[in-house]
């Protein structure tokens, strides 16, 4: 860590560090990921925290996996919290390593909620969230000037497996251009319905990146009315995060132009 000029705070055993291992790509572990990567006695990792990730933990490192298998309710969710308890108790350096960002649809916060409850001290370090640098990844800008000041990030299920309830459909699909929604492989068809039902374009461009930033990285460009029964078709797998809106388009472009640029 000599030659990084950053000071690293101090991994204290008792600690619980909770981290977003990025979307996928070793590449964008943050430094203070990787330093906690180095430091962890004892790596708690989600389904999403990739292989390669976890391979920059020290060798010796405990390593535990306590993922949720994608799309079931989670019943898990107090027994993780549990566990994250009694590692730190035991004077562990605990790292809790999460894809994505900790806190973005990850259940990052009730953790925290059970580390302050159990008076657990512990550190937040924020990661590259799948519904950004997947679409960075995918060569689609997420603001662009000329078609969106905003941008909604949604999930497409909610803690009982099912479509969230109490989303204004009607406000979501006209009053915000671009929309990125995690978790939406098992939901597409009903979730592409209602924003048509609440007067999205049918015909609005549609983005479905798979495994956004690795080596199986898959970028599927659709429209709404068909995005579901085109998922199904490409055979295409989550993790996935779609994005819906006008920046869709602009993917074409900067294609053509990387193209270009690699000719040389
Ligand atoms: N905390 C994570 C999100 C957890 S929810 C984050 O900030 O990224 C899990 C969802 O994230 C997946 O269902 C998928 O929609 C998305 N996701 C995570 N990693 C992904 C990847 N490499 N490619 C595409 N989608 C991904």
């Amino acid at each position: 860590m000599k030659d990084i000029p950053i000071e690293f705070p101090a991994f204290e055993p008792g600690w619980v560090w909770l981290a977003g291992a990025g979307p996928g790509d070793p590449g964008l572990v943050t430094l203070h990921a990787w330093h906690a990567l180095r430091q962890a006695d004892v790596v708690v990792y989600d389904a999403l925290a990739s292989p390669a990730v976890l391979d920059l933990a020290r060798a010796d490192a405990a390593r535990e996996f306590a993922g949720k298998r994608g799309g079931k309710p989670s019943p898990r969710q107090p027994d993780i919290s549990r566990r994250l308890v009694e590692l730190a108790r035991a004077g562990k350096r605990v790292l809790r390593l999460k894809g994505g960002d900790p806190f973005v649809f990850g259940r990052g916060g009730e953790e925290c909620l059970a580390l302050v409850e159990a008076a657990v001290p512990f550190r937040i370090i924020p990661g590259v969230t799948a519904g950004i640098g997947g679409l960075a990844a995918a060569g689609i800008p997420l603001t662009f000037r000329d078609t969106n000041h905003t941008v909604t990030f949604m999930t497409g299920h909610a803690a009982s497996g099912e479509v969230p309830d109490g989303i204004d459909w009607a406000a979501l699909a006209t009053g915000s251009p671009v929309i990125v929604i995690y978790m939406a492989i098992k939901h597409l068809s009903v979730i592409a319905r209602k924003l048509i039902e609440g007067g999205r374009a049918a015909d609005d461009p549609v983005a479905v990146i798979s495994s956004a930033t690795l080596p199986g990285q898959q970028v599927l460009v659709t429209r709404l009315d068909r995005c579901a029964e085109a998922v199904t078709a490409s055979g295409l797998e989550p993790p996935a995060i779609v994005a819906i809106g006008p920046v869709v388009n602009l993917r074409r472009r900067l294609d053509g132009w990387r193209e270009a640029g690699s000719g040389s």
